[in-house]
């Protein structure tokens, strides 16, 4: 059994279809921010989880989780990892023309 349990409905779901699972049926809820960058993550990894993710809740619960690659499969971390930046539900500002006082 490879299933993995999706942290938003507790269902099982394989592992291959986790992404899309949670892409589709869970749509309407915001996206988890969370990223990872630093020397190992090979760029800057996204949170492929929906916001508020939480501990005990499916396979990862409170860790944030990359998008399934090969042939490295997914990459977990969380907010205190080297180079992550936490989730957070400020809505995304357009960054504005800068003034110089
Ligand atoms: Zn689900
Ligand atoms: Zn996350």
């Amino acid at each position: 059994m490879n299933d993995e349990l999706c942290p938003h409905c507790n269902e099982p779901h394989p592992a291959t279809d986790m992404d899309q699972h949670i892409a589709t049926a869970h749509a309407d809820m915001p996206p988890c921010t969370a990223t990872l960058d630093n020397e190992h993550s090979g760029g800057t990894l996204s949170c492929v989880l929906r916001a508020g993710h939480r501990k005990g809740n499916g396979e990862y619960g409170e860790w944030h989780v990359s998008a399934r690659r090969e042939p490295v499969g997914r990459t977990i971390w969380n907010d205190t990892a080297d180079g992550a930046t936490p989730h957070t539900t400020e809505p995304t500002r357009h960054p504005g023309p800068r003034s110089h006082s």
